[in-house]
């Protein structure tokens, strides 16, 4: 699968009804076909899974590729109210958003989202796995420990296969759709540390195959402060994103 240097990412969560869902993905298509976007800059759209296959229509033939908020960790089978990743696919579905803090918070174990992982690589798709601390760890100051826990376990017994793609979602739980915007220094410090929790985890191979992104309500206005730190390739965007001039100004901007 083709690597970009920059990544933005729609979560849309269950914010949006299906109408509306399917008139955002129209719009978010008219808008990126007139804007001037670098072959290495790739925009991933996550709409809730009844919205997929209509908006999945929507976006064939453009440049917007399709992505899934979660996923059963294998295949079709007896698995009531899960949805399959070859089922995904076949939709064109080619990244899984993998424990956002919003399904931590549900209950997702460390180990539910390392299957999913291995699940997710095993159907040639791309994992985005979300990572990061809630306020009262920053408080506690377990902020690293958290995160570098959080990476090596869903990277555990992870092995790639040439030419296969990670991506880390550093997001801060504290300021998901808060409104706040943390340090740039702190989101490089932090993406060090995602970095090298990841070599760690794979005893230093395939470091070619992460990206690592940033999360907590990036805007069109400060997207920038982070896709300009070095190690950060792209963003990972909530509320910004469920008004498609919105997200294709990120996308402009990043
Ligand atoms: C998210 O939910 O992953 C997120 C980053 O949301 P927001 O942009 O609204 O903070």
């Amino acid at each position: 699968m083709k690597s970009f240097d920059k990544i933005i990412v729609a979560n849309w969560k269950m914010q949006l009804s299906l109408d509306k869902a399917k008139e955002e993905a129209k719009e978010m298509k008219k808008l990126l076909s007139k804007a001037k976007i670098g072959e290495d800059t790739v925009a991933i759209v996550c709409p809730d899974f009844l919205a997929m296959t209509e908006v999945a229509k929507i976006f064939k033939g453009s440049d917007i590729i399709l992505g899934a908020q979660d996923t059963y960790p294998g295949d079709t089978g007896a698995h009531t109210g899960e949805v399959s990743l070859s089922n995904l696919k076949s939709l064109g579905c080619q990244y899984i958003i993998i424990g956002h803090s919003e399904r931590r918070a549900m209950g997702e174990s460390d180990d539910s989202i390392n299957q999913k992982v291995k699940a997710v690589l095993e159907h040639d798709m791309v994992p985005i796995i979300c990572v990061g601390e809630t306020y009262d760890e920053r408080k506690e100051e377990k902020t690293n420990f958290v995160v570098i826990h959080q990476v090596y376990e869903a990277l555990k017994d992870v092995k790639l296969k040439e030419g296969q793609q990670i991506m880390l979602a550093y997001e801060p739980v504290w300021v998901i759709g808060s409104g706040q915007v943390i340090d740039a220094n702190e989101a490089d410090r932090m993406s060090q540390i995602v970095r090298q929790s990841y070599i760690d985890a794979m005893e230093g191979q395939n470091l070619e195959a992460l990206s690592i992104l940033y999360g907590g309500s990036v805007t069109p206005e400060t997207v920038n402060r982070f896709t300009s730190l070095e190690k950060i390739k792209g963003v990972l965007v909530g509320g910004a994103s469920l008004d498609g001039e919105s997200f294709i100004e990120i996308v402009k901007k990043a």
